[in-house]
């Protein structure tokens, strides 16, 4: 899509468990060549939120709408055929197997086989596509040097972009990322960065659900705050850091 076409529209999106409401009336829209920043405190309703957009689970009440087409009742993989990417908070990545085979996966599970059908491989010829296509995402990202290498066997930061790898490889037009910079040390954090820098100039439309202030500021383009389900404030992360609701959120002042 391009540059500024709405990829992800969350539309007075509400989410109610019995008694509590984890989304209240939450609007909220990702552009291509964006990066917008989901945050909150623990609770705030950010995984409750990711969920929604990305099929997992339906709204209460409220739309979703990925490149212009409501969601409602579509299951995950018609999120992802309509070009939803994602990561997961706890990394995902089959251990004992190479970079190259991991990313592979995510050309896989964009089809409609499923991971057990690209496990068992399919032809050979389709076999060799996947292949060229995971080896161009992994020098997308930098990791051609451990192509070969064990995911496992890699530090906490690459495998976080072996996992970005493996969203790309599905040919997103919108990437969710849940904490990406979770648990990473600081140079791992700038990598993480340049790259997320370098795909929204590309023109992705990234929603990332981020804990690390620092991080977000840094990177998003707009910023979004949920509080007990409810956006607080949502803009520039300059408007946002100066929000007086914001700083008592977090701050408790
Ligand atoms: P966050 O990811 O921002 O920490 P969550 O979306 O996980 O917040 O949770 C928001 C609120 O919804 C919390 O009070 C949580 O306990 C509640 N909640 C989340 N999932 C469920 C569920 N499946 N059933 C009942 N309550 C839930
Ligand atoms: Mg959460």
């Amino acid at each position: 899509p391009a540059l500024g076409t709405v990829v992800l529209d969350a539309s007075d999106v509400t989410k109610r468990f019995a008694g509590l409401v984890a989304n209240n009336a939450v609007n909220l829209d990702v552009k291509a060549g964006e990066v917008h920043a989901l945050i909150g405190p623990n609770g705030a309703g950010k995984s409750t939120f990711f969920n929604m957009i990305s099929g997992v689970d339906d709204p209460t009440t409220g739309t979703v709408s990925l490149m212009g087409q409501p969601m409602a009742g579509k299951p995950s993989r018609a999120f992802a055929r309509l070009g939803l990417g994602r990561t997961f908070q706890h990394v995902r990545l089959l251990g004992q197997r190479s970079v190259l085979e991991n990313v592979a996966l995510g050309a896989h599970l964009r089809g409609q086989r499923g991971w057990v059908a690209a496990m068992l491989r399919t032809d050979r010829a389709e076999e060799a596509a996947l292949l060229a296509e995971a080896r161009r995402q992994i020098e997308r990202c930098g990791l051609l040097d451990y192509i070969d290498t064990p995911a496992a066997s890699l530090p906490l930061g690459q495998q976080r972009i072996v996992e970005i790898a493996r969203a790309l490889a599905g040919q997103p037009s919108l990437l969710l990322l849940d904490e990406p910079a979770a648990g990473l040390r600081h140079l791992e954090k700038q990598s993480l960065a340049k790259l997320l820098s370098q795909l929204r100039a590309e023109g992705l439309a990234i929603l990332v659900v981020e804990h690390d202030m620092e991080f977000v500021m840094n990177l998003a383009d707009r910023v979004t705050v949920l509080e007990f389900g409810t956006v607080i404030a949502s803009g520039t992360p300059a408007a946002v850091q100066a929000d007086p609701r914001v700083l008592a959120a977090y701050l408790g002042v």
